[in-house]
């Protein structure tokens, strides 16, 4: 794996041509978990996911959208027209030197601009191809984890225990669905910014999402690298 701690040298000589971008977050997760809770997902997944493929590794965003937690108090927030500029002006660096991919390998569920983001470069054929990976969308039984409930803490217990607080807020699912959060905010639907169960959170659970996480982003970018080159060549 090339990354950060190479020079431009060993990057121009490694022929490499997929990079990997962790898109993290600055927001709030409720009273036990630090604000840095999806930054620190994403840089160790994409490490993992990167080294696995042989890629290489940019250094992941710590900011994203993260509009419905702005209530809550130490949240950061791109806007998403900032961060489609961020993703592009990205996209074009790299495409300098010869990354033909550049996996967005998301780790904010927030983040739904990045599907038109991703959407409309490719469909204008723009190089790099942009593969837009969700890695929460590989993980088994998450149930109604939304944020800061199971699934986090759980990872975060396995990565990094010292980073989580002994005082848990209580179990929280509301009757709203996710599309809500576009109506209400998160603290409009669940006060102490928690959506799910951290009282069921355990560090072996933790352990599990994280390798699900990386198995998941490989399989899913080798398969969109095989169909994508396929249709290449048709085309050629
Ligand atoms: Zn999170």
């Amino acid at each position: 794996m090339i990354g950060p701690e190479n020079t431009t040298l060993e990057i121009g000589r490694s022929g490499c041509d997929t990079a990997v971008l962790g898109i993290g977050s600055f927001e709030q997760h409720s009273a036990h978990l630090p604000m840095e809770t999806d930054f620190f997902f994403a840089s160790r997944v994409s490490r993992e996911v990167a080294a696995s493929l042989e890629a290489m590794l940019l250094n992941p965003l710590p900011y994203s959208t993260s509009l419905e937690h702005l209530d809550f108090a130490g949240t950061v927030t791109l806007k998403p027209d900032t961060l489609r500029s961020a993703i592009w002006d990205i996209a074009e660096s790299v495409d300098r030197w010869g990354i033909r991919y550049l996996v967005l390998l998301n780790a904010h569920g927030g983040n739904f601009c990045l599907i038109p983001t991703a959407r409309q470069w490719n469909m204008e054929r723009k190089q790099p191809h942009l593969l837009l990976v969700d890695f929460f969308s590989g993980l088994s039984d998450m149930g109604d984890n939304l944020h800061a409930g199971e699934v986090e803490t759980s990872m975060m217990m396995h990565l990094a225990p010292e980073r989580v607080r002994a005082d848990k807020p209580e179990d929280f699912v509301p009757k709203w669905t996710r599309a809500d959060l576009t109506h209400f905010g998160m603290k409009g639907i669940s006060p102490t910014g928690v959506w799910g169960y951290p009282s069921r959170a355990d560090a072996a659970k933790g352990e599990k999402w994280l390798t699900e996480a990386v198995e998941y982003s490989v399989q899913r970018i080798q398969s969109l690298k095989r169909a994508i080159e396929g249709r290449v060549a048709r085309d050629a």
